[in-house]
């Protein structure tokens, strides 16, 4: 077998057979592939797709790139959530140690990063010390005596999907289904977790752009979870809009520690009880969705889920003091608010045009291994459905760079469009697929 006749044979629209997808994914994880081959593989998975069996096929092969946790005899239970990547989207911040204050364990890998789209390694680097790289022993050793984790793609766990990730987000070739849907159960898997909540964001801010999309993503992870004896469900959820109000690593962290003191943005709490009320349920730690929420409410009102996320934490070497003095996250030098240029109704923020923003002040990478800039970001201020008189505060520019502020300034105003007319707010949920 010859990397490049597998690359040809997906370029010409063929199904791999298990053993070609197998080979590509030891050759690439060994370094025997290339970046280059590997890159126009991915650009051929993307352009000609995969057919479901494929795709299961290189999720297995993915997780089976490094080890693979075996939890029995470890915990009892083990939870586990992902989202398919939003503009603002800090939500495991919160859901992990919700849950984890309701008594159940949450063993999480993410991800960085990826095109418009930040990534939770990256906005927990934010806070000094933190490891992202646990090994498979500290994973194990942490989930059981903490409770909670919340690693990312190493040499021993899901290491394909750290390379393969890396590449795909400087090389146009993220929002393919069959590469998304095997990234992510590739690290579900490879975590070991029973059962698993997956968030599947659909809008212009996502990268499934509409619910058929959606859906398909949501049914094909679904379906490998089970073809591995693990129980998923996935959750639909909005992505038109930011979620909550800060897009930017350091800033996001801060908003996720001010929603675990009980406050935070309306949209980004309901979002995370309603993301933790089902893994509440899954858990077994609620009988139904409504009672889960209670628990879930009293873990922020009553400082626990707080207190977790500060385990979380201390366990993986953070600098604890930023969690109870978040005004020690480093600051932009530069910091302008934005007024609205007019009054109306906001009937529009387009979530895709915050987040290149956001990329572009330095939040994401432009090429592969790049730095990130934790300080800068976007915060906006408001929601589609508010009314806004012009020269209030329509939305605040972080930058390290004062030339990357006009640029932004004017990028993100156009990104905004008012309605004389009411308008209504939009939905946080589409439904969900077990
Ligand atoms: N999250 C991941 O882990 N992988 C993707 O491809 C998209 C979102």
């Amino acid at each position: 077998m010859r990397p490049v006749d597998i690359i040809i044979k997906k370029r010409d629209g063929l199904e791999l057979s298990p053993s070609e997808i197998r080979y590509f994914i030891q050759g690439y994880t060994s370094g025997a592939i290339t970046d280059y081959q590997a890159s126009a593989w991915a650009m051929a998975v993307l352009l000609k797709g995969m057919t479901d069996k494929e795709t299961t096929e290189l999720a297995l092969a993915m997780a089976e790139s490094g080890e693979t946790l075996d939890l029995t005899g470890v915990v009892e239970m083990a939870l586990d959530k992902h989202s398919t990547g939003g503009v603002g989207d800090k939500t495991s911040l919160v859901v992990e140690p919700v849950v984890s204050a309701c008594g159940l364990r949450m063993g999480k890998m993410s991800g960085r990063g990826l095109g418009f789209s930040g990534g939770t390694l990256d906005k927990m680097e934010s806070v000094p010390g933190f490891r992202t790289n646990l090994s498979k022993a500290e994973f194990l050793q942490q989930l059981k005596e903490v409770g909670v984790v919340l690693t990312g793609q190493t040499g021993d766990l899901a290491p394909a999907d750290g390379k393969l990730y890396a590449l795909r987000d400087v090389t146009g070739t993220v929002d393919s289904l069959p590469l998304i849907a095997s990234s992510i159960m590739s690290k579900k898997i490879a975590a070991g977790a029973q059962r698993i909540v997956l968030d599947v964001k659909v809008g212009v801010g996502a990268f499934m752009k509409n619910l058929e999309q959606a859906r398909e993503l949501a049914h094909i992870m679904v379906k490998i979870a089970r073809r591995v004896n693990r129980k998923a469900i996935a959750v639909l959820s909005d992505m038109n809009q930011p979620l909550g109000n800060a897009v930017g690593n350091a800033l996001e962290v801060k908003e996720a520690i001010d929603t675990l003191h009980g406050n935070g943005p309306k949209d980004f709490r309901e979002h995370c009880l309603h993301v933790a009320s089902h893994l509440i349920v899954l858990g077994g730690a609620a009988e139904n969705l409504k009672s889960a929420k209670q628990r879930a409410a009293i873990s922020l009102a009553n400082g626990s889920a707080l207190e977790r996320f500060r385990q979380l934490v201390i366990a993986q070497g953070g600098d604890v003091s930023y969690v109870d003095d978040p005004e020690k996250f480093p600051k932009a030098q530069w910091i302008e608010d934005v007024p609205s240029p007019r009054s109306g109704y906001l009937k529009w923020i387009d979530a895709k045009e915050i987040g290149e923003a956001s990329v572009d002040l330095g939040a994401g990478r432009i090429k592969k291994g790049d730095d990130i800039d934790h300080a800068v970001g976007i915060v906006v201020h408001h929601k589609v459905g508010d009314k806004i008189q012009k020269g209030q505060p329509l939305f605040t520019l972080h930058a390290n760079d004062k030339a990357k502020l006009d640029p932004a300034r004017k990028r993100i105003l156009s990104a905004h469009k008012w309605s004389p007319k009411k308008v209504k707010p939009l939905p946080l949920f589409y439904g969900a697929v077990n």
